[in-house]
């Protein structure tokens, strides 16, 4: 995943949406409690809604990370899981059994804590830069299209000068 994929806006609400091919592993952010891993859903609409096959982890941070449109889930609901660990594979072919409601294969992912939406790219961001900040610390604005964009690299390197 390149530094530029990590920092794109979302079109509706905070989250994300990373265009990679379809069969792209995805892993945990975070240590964390499966408690949703839908797979086998059929062909939007009609079956398993936008999100299509899901993977939800409630971290051991009390955020909860959404993963939608999955070509495969390979964790149960209630299976622990590691930092790292992987959970499944992209999807999002348009059409495609579990890929939801999408334009193109792509991961969504989106986190929610302390009751707000987060912004997952300057999470995303700093653990690809090595040093993952605290996911509660993530705004919920600065990343929706049509709206103000925050540089991420700025902002991370912000908080590391403040
Ligand atoms: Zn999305």
């Amino acid at each position: 995943m390149t530094v530029a994929l990590a920092e794109r806006p979302h079109h509706d609400y905070p989250a994300t949406d990373l265009g990679v091919p379809v069969g792209t592993p995805t892993f945990a952010m975070v240590d964390g409690t499966v408690t949703t891993a839908t797979s086998g859903v059929g062909v939007y609409p009609g079956s398993g809604g936008r999100c299509g096959n899901t993977v939800i982890i409630e971290g051991v941070d009390t955020v909860r990370y959404t993963y939608c449109h999955l070509s495969a889930v390979t964790v149960t609901t209630g299976e622990s899981v590691a930092a790292g660990q992987q959970v499944g594979l992209t999807g999002g072919q348009p059409g495609a059994p579990g890929a939801g409601n999408t334009t193109g294969p792509h991961l969504h992912l989106s986190m929610r804590g302390s009751g707000r939406t987060l912004c997952p790219q300057p999470l995303m961001l700093s653990i690809l830069l090595g040093s993952p900040i605290n996911p509660l610390a993530a705004p919920s604005s600065g990343c929706i299209s049509g709206q103000p964009n925050t540089n991420w690299a700025a902002w991370l390197d912000q908080r590391i000068t403040q």
